[in-house]
């Protein structure tokens, strides 16, 4: 028996948790990735080190693959739609092109029928006075594009003047102001979408981020059984409007009574997804696996409540003391530089 091949563009702790659950499943996997010997070539069958638009290095790697997916948002689009014509891609160029500019982003939810915060596009000095004018003087202004953990925002928090210069420091790039959501916690559901249609979504997850990065994702969310219907709905309505096919992670707002503000999707598997590893049969990493793969979905049932923690720059030194903790499932990602805030590994900590 031959063994099949799946690509994926992008070599950081996703993508090495993607390869892992492809071998599980007995496929190779093949990483695009610049840097050499990166998390997830660690654990691959190869590497092409090269740029993620290389044109060579794409031809060279739908010539390998059955499928080609990839672990990060900021694939360049034209660069999947590329790689499209020569292999299957999943997820969808489409859903990339959505995910890269939150303006894009917000109207295609807002088309779904799903609720965002309100929201203006900031093109200059003058159109954040009046965004800010419009929203009492309050909102959080975030770079359109490559933003993510919380990089590229500024809030603002009362009424008073704008700040001159607030549009030439956040760089003078096309910025989005959405208005200051008072929600009262933050969930988020990892759906699945297969090449036959179907779909299946995991328990929504209540996740805590300390200094805009994610910190813990707790199970069960504290959320009543209407809102956590309504938010596995919104990302069914999401992944068919997409024609999606693999893995999604979709953040929410909950706001006091109950009510789901979309605030951003991520076409991929997500970090507030890792807790289905230790908590559920088949991990969000095995379903994306499928989901590409054309093989049947996993049950996404939950068998335990649980806390899934990131692991940041120096937490691990930590990672004794989780070794000797009972079900702590450690999983670290072979990065040998601890920066502050740097992603190092997560454990699951299974409460009952
Ligand atoms: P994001 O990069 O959009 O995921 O934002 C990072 C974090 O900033 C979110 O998880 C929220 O805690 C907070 N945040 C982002 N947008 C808003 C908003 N419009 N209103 C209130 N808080 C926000």
């Amino acid at each position: 028996m031959t063994l099949e091949t799946i690509g994926i563009i992008g070599g950081g702790q996703l993508g090495r948790m993607l390869a892992i659950a492809a071998a599980r499943l007995n496929f190779r996997a093949v990483i695009l990735e610049p840097q050499a010997d990166c998390p997830a070539a660690q654990v691959a069958n190869s590497q092409i080190v090269a740029a993620y638009d290389d044109p060579a290095a794409l031809s060279a790697l739908a010539s390998q693959c059955r499928v080609v997916t990839y672990e990060f948002e900021n694939v360049p689009v034209a660069a999947a739609e590329r790689l499209a014509a020569l292999c299957p891609v999943f997820p969808p160029p489409k859903a990339l092109d959505v995910a890269q500019d939150r303006l894009t982003e917000k109207r295609f939810l807002n088309s779904c029928g799903i609720e965002t915060a309100k929201f203006h596009a900031v093109d200059s000095q003058q159109d954040l006075e009046q965004a800010l004018a419009d929203f009492g003087g309050c909102g959080v202004l975030k770079t359109r594009r490559l933003g993510y953990d919380g990089k590229g925002q500024q809030v603002f928090r009362s009424a008073g003047d704008t700040p001159a210069g607030a549009f030439a420091a956040m760089g003078s790039v096309p910025l989005i102001l959405e208005s200051l959501v008072e929600f009262e916690r933050e969930v988020s559901v990892i759906a699945a979408r297969g090449r036959d249609g179907a779909v299946k979504a995991y328990d929504p997850a209540e996740n805590v981020h300390r200094n805009g990065i994610l910190h813990t994702s707790t199970l069960p969310a504290r959320i009543g059984e209407q809102t956590g219907f309504a938010a596995r709905g919104a990302a069914e309505r999401l992944l068919v409007a997409l024609d999606y096919v693999g893995v999604i992670g979709m953040e929410f707002f909950v706001m006091a009574d109950g009510r789901l503000i979309a605030n951003e999707i991520a076409p991929r598997v997500h970090n507030s997804g890792h807790w289905t590893e230790a908590a559920c049969a088949i991990s969000q990493f095995e379903q994306h696996i499928r989901a590409v793969a054309g093989l049947p979905l996993g049950d996404p049932h939950r068998h335990s409540d649980c806390i899934m923690t990131n692991l940041l720059g120096d937490d691990i030194e930590d990672v004794p003391f989780w070794l000797a903790r009972p079900n702590a499932l450690v999983h670290l990602y072979g990065k040998a530089e601890a920066r502050p805030g740097r992603k190092m590994g997560h454990v699951t900590e299974l409460l009952r």
